[in-house]
């Protein structure tokens, strides 16, 4: 039909979803780096390397986040949710990228669930610079074969600690 609007306008919509013509893919990710688009896809689809998924699959001993301390967040468990939200060591990169979701969609970061935080369209561009941003869904650190070893739990946190001093020095 010529003439007729393709894209439905997102005020008029109460669910605060943008729809697209059925088909039609998502443009942010599909012009993004390409190593970073799909772990978005993996992130949508719930396949993402978190601690949740690696061990659903038999990867990881346990769903602990490995960035959070253990000490004090023993039993963290490594979600989506947890990591764009709750992850203390991503927590200016989702800052930044809630602010960027509040300013498109004028909905408040309490009000998202992750799942439907990955499919809004208007939100992609703030969630794929994120993951830029983040090593958040890249590979996870290794674990030995016997998974209680202390020696990688040991190494991990002098990489902490090296990090630390290099935030601190700027
Ligand atoms: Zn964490």
């Amino acid at each position: 039909m010529p003439g007729s609007p393709v894209v439905v306008r997102a005020e008029r919509l109460n669910t605060g979803y943008v729809l697209r013509e059925k088909g039609k893919p998502d443009p942010t990710p599909a012009r993004a780096e390409m190593r970073t688009a799909s772990r978005f896809y993996q992130f949508k689809s719930g396949h993402a390397l978190t601690g949740v998924y690696l061990n659903s699959t038999d990867n990881r001993p346990d769903d602990d986040c490995w960035w959070c301390n253990p000490e004090n967040n023993s039993g963290t468990h490594q979600t989506r949710d947890h990591l764009f939200n709750y992850c203390y060591k991503w927590k200016d990169q989702q800052a930044a990228m809630w602010a960027r979701v509040k300013e498109a969609t004028k909905k408040e970061k309490q009000k998202w669930r992750v799942g439907d935080l990955l499919a809004d369209e208007r939100c992609s561009p703030a969630v794929l610079d994120c993951l830029g941003s983040t090593h958040v869904g890249r590979t996870a650190p290794p674990v030995e074969e016997n998974w209680d070893s202390e020696g990688e739990a040991e190494e991990a946190g002098a990489e902490e600690a090296a990090d630390e001093v290099e935030e601190q020095a700027e």
